[in-house]
């Protein structure tokens, strides 16, 4: 259960760095003082400036999994006079939908596979709305959108334009001020490559100035504002967790950039799909991001066997997809602290596994 001697290709948690790690290690500091809202101000312009949020954009800091910056948003953001645009291209666009449903705001469940959107002009349906969601990689098959083609309609219809950029930050490009993206969700366990625990919620001057008065407590937002102001949250934050993402954008910055990160991740992601040509093995979707690789088997194979053979025999964690897709997907990550030294641990089980020669 304790994968400390593992080869880890999961979608989250992922790969941690040695530097993240030891920061982690330390006694937890006491945060009602100006030393942790250092720390909270440290984290927020990184952020903001990593995406390129407009000028007078705010980060909202949950201590909460992704989904409750989904959740949170969707609450946040929209009422019962929205009409949303949910795209639902798998497990995550669903949650959006059922997130919407739960808070009773008015959406279309816009189903959609085999396209990344970039021709969404002709496949939204027809009608008038005043927000769209998407979740920018759609996790549960390792299928990414163009933020570009959908902000582009998002903006021409005066639409606010939400987006779960959870799993592909660090890895692929996002840039709010090109997409006009008014809200990012963030989470910490996926490509910014931290423990679970830490979401935020990104808002730009234009969402901020649609945040309404709602019925909870724990994720009212303009609480979190109020506090922000002075570098705090309203209640205990993930505080090890924060130190964690000061260092961590510190070390993006230290390797070069965020331009540097995603670039490292599209090589590590294409080395590992160009090293397992000669596997019976097919890309699920020509819309990958640098993020994710999934692969179906194509000799009959069942993919969750070889997720189970993959840990039990080589010590190597990959991901398996659940109900119908259990038997035909798997899914490997690039997220996190990936070479492509360490990804031919995982090139080399497969080759083993095959009993196929490594080209
Ligand atoms: C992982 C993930 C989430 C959040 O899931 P949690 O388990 O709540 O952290 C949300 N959206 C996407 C696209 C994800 O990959």
């Amino acid at each position: 259960m304790i994968y400390e001697d593992y080869a880890i290709f999961t979608p989250g948690p992922v790969k941690m760095s040695e530097e993240i790690l030891q920061v982690g290690a330390k006694q937890t500091p006491y945060f009602r003082n100006s030393d942790f809202s250092t720390v909270t101000f440290a984290c927020e312009n990184g952020l903001l400036d990593m995406v390129n949020a407009p000028e007078g954009s705010k980060v909202i800091f949950l201590t909460a999994s992704g989904t409750a910056g989904m959740e949170s948003a969707v609450m946040n953001l929209l009422n019962k006079n929205d009409y949303a645009l949910v795209v639902n291209g798998g497990g995550f666009g669903s949650r959006f939908v059922d997130i919407c449903a739960a808070h009773a705001i008015p959406h279309n469940n816009f189903k959609v596979t085999k396209t990344n959107l970039s021709d969404i002009k002709s496949l939204a349906p027809n009608e008038t709305y005043t927000a769209l969601v998407v979740n920018a990689h759609e996790t549960s098959i390792g299928h990414i959108y163009s933020l570009d083609a959908i902000g582009e309609y998002a903006a021409k219809n005066d639409m606010l334009y939400i987006v779960d950029a959870i799993s592909m930050l660090v890895t692929d490009p996002l840039d709010m001020q090109k997409s006009n993206i008014d809200v990012v969700i963030a989470s910490s366990q996926k490509g910014l490559a931290l423990p679970p625990g830490l979401t935020m919620v990104i808002l730009t001057p234009k969402a901020l100035e649609r945040l309404q008065d709602i019925n909870s407590l724990y994720f009212n937002f303009k609480d979190y504002l109020s506090n922000g102001e002075r570098g705090q949250t309203p209640y205990t934050p993930a505080v090890t967790i924060m130190l964690q993402l000061e260092a961590r954008l510190n070390q993006i910055k230290k390797r070069g950039g965020i331009t540097k990160s995603i670039a490292k991740a599209k090589e590590v992601a294409n080395y590992f799909r160009k090293s397992i040509k000669a596997l019976p093995l097919k890309e699920y979707t020509p819309y990958m991001p640098n993020a994710m690789t999934t692969l179906t088997p194509t000799d009959g194979k069942s993919a969750i066997d070889i997720v189970n053979v993959l840990e039990k025999k080589y010590k190597v964690m990959v991901c398996p997809n659940g109900g119908a897709e259990r038997d035909s997907v798997f899914r490997i990550s690039h997220m996190g602290e990936m070479t492509t030294e360490y990804t031919d641990i995982l090139i080399n089980a497969l080759h083993d596994y095959y009993g196929v020669a490594r080209p």
